[in-house]
């Protein structure tokens, strides 16, 4: 095949215990996904679940044992932190259900939904789309991907975020509103499911703004720890 210019890298992920790359076709995000964290958005919690998409090279890879870097975004005074549960998708599907979801995940990863709050909630106010809010560069912070066969059940496992080293959201996994599986369902109704896609279950309660300097860890229980520091 020729092309008028090069080809773009393709985007991906460090899979922990592998030299090889999970290629990133999609970023896919639920909003609003645990009760607590839609009740600090000034919502009920109780919603059939709505999604959002991320360029997939606004993933920013962090490999184990690392801490990543993560750009403060132009724009914005108030660049908020989301810590969520990442599902990678390794096989394709449409109209899957909820009984045979857990068949399509490849693995899973901690991540944060970066955000410009300012800016997500001047286009909330308009109805217009969240894009400039969510899907700006670098939005997409992710660290390695336990393959499903080492991550074990992970649907009880304790969520959490410092900044500093001082806790700002702590949850469990199990306050879902939407699981893992149900969430497949849903967004698989919509949108061909693909092998490189990534879905950011959404995040608890407890988001708030960080700085240049500042040092994030975010985890998951059983999955490697995300570590970044914004500059
Ligand atoms: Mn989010």
């Amino acid at each position: 095949m020729n092309y008028v210019f090069s080809p773009p890298v393709v985007a991906s992920v460090p899979v922990l215990g592998s030299a090889a790359r999970f290629a990133v076709h999609r970023i896919y995000c639920v909003g609003r996904n645990y009760a607590e964290h839609a009740k600090e958005m000034g919502f009920s919690g109780r919603e059939p679940p709505f999604f959002f998409m991320k360029p997939a090279d606004a993933v920013v890879p962090v490999n184990a044992e690392e801490i990543g870097t993560l750009h403060y975004p132009s724009l914005t005074a108030n660049l908020h932190h989301e810590v969520e549960l990442v599902v990678a998708i390794g096989k394709e599907g449409k109209n899957i259900p909820a009984a045979t979801a857990l068949q399509h995940v490849y693995g899973y990863a901690v991540g944060l939904d970066m955000t410009r709050r300012d800016l997500q909630n001047d286009m909330k106010k308009q109805g217009r789309p969240w894009c400039i809010g969510k899907g700006f560069d670098h939005s997409a912070p992710i660290g390695p991907i336990t393959p499903v066969e080492q991550a074990g059940d992970l649907t009880q496992a304790a969520i959490w975020l410092q900044v500093n080293g001082q806790e700002r959201q702590r949850s469990s996994v199990a306050q879902l509103i939407w699981s893992i599986a149900e969430t497949i369902e849903h967004l698989s109704a919509a949108w061909a499911l693909q092998p490189g896609d990534l879905i950011y279950t959404g995040t608890p309660e407890g988001v708030g703004a960080v700085v240049p300097g500042d040092l994030l860890e975010a985890g998951i229980e059983g999955l490697s720890l995300l570590r970044l520091q914004v500059v």
